[in-house]
């Protein structure tokens, strides 16, 4: 079964109808869910969900958007969570020069310490980088040992071929692709292996402009199904064919077979 590879279930547009969600999702095939956290006000709710869901994974990261909000002793809760859950990821950590500009020396500095964190407890990592990769390729490039994912990406077809260098970063599309018709996306799609891609829904986030998507209220998990025939298309693959490819990439990235 495929796994939501990033998404905030956390999140409180979702958290009402949290179990309609994810039965719906259930129903077309999706039945993990990797919950990312992006502050340290949701880090508890993150891994009480998967206490009560046990299919729903849980991450915890401080978000490029709240490096200013983070408290003197925030490293140690991080590593206490770490130590205390070993299932538990790191993300969704980053940088962002499009929405959140002004702080980007505290972004690095707090996106250094989390990757720092991620190679001590070998956890795999979940990556926003937002017109930033001319900043954040020099820095992933010093952690070859750390599995990384580059959440919903947006780099361009020169920033790909600088990333299937690194062998240890995988790239994720998310249901922004849906709606983005964008020549150079096919490019960029085509030119990255089947084994190199993972698939996420950044629910609630990124709710596409698509006919195909009845709840407008939010994005949800059970929409990572299109994210997977617009991949497939892309490629001209087979959809069972890459959604078995997928399968195995989530196994090998969140170290399970
Ligand atoms: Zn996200």
């Amino acid at each position: 079964m495929l796994t939501d590879m990033h998404c905030h279930l956390q999140d409180e547009r979702i958290l009402t109808f949290l179990p309609q969600v994810l039965e719906k999702a259930e129903k077309v095939g999706v039945d993990n869910f990797l919950c990312c956290g992006t502050n340290e006000s949701d880090w508890q709710l993150v891994l009480d969900l998967h206490q009560e869901f046990p299919r729903i994974i849980p991450a915890i990261g401080i978000h490029p958007w709240f490096v200013n909000e983070i408290s003197t002793n925030w490293r140690e809760k991080f590593i206490n969570i770490l130590q205390e859950n070993k299932e538990c990821n790191i993300g969704e950590i980053g940088l962002d020069l499009y929405f959140y500009k002004d702080a980007i020396d505290k972004q690095k500095e707090i996106l250094l310490a989390q990757l720092e964190i991620a190679r001590s407890y070998s956890r795999p990592v979940s990556i926003h980088c937002l017109k930033a990769f001319h900043l954040l390729l020099p820095i992933i490039n010093n952690f070859p040992d750390v599995k990384i994912m580059l959440h919903s990406f947006s780099g361009s077809l020169k920033i790909v071929e600088q990333i299937l260098d690194m062998k240890n970063v995988i790239i994720s599309f998310s249901t922004a692709i849906l709606g983005n018709h964008k020549r150079s996306l096919n490019d960029i799609i085509n030119i990255i292996p089947a084994d190199r891609i993972l698939l996420e829904t950044d629910s609630p986030f990124q709710l596409p402009k698509s006919d195909l998507i009845l709840n407008r209220d939010f994005n949800e998990p059970s929409n990572l199904i299109l994210v997977l025939k617009k991949v497939a298309e892309y490629k001209n693959m087979e959809v069972e064919i890459l959604r078995k490819q997928i399968i195995v990439n989530n196994g090998n990235f969140l170290g399970r077979k």
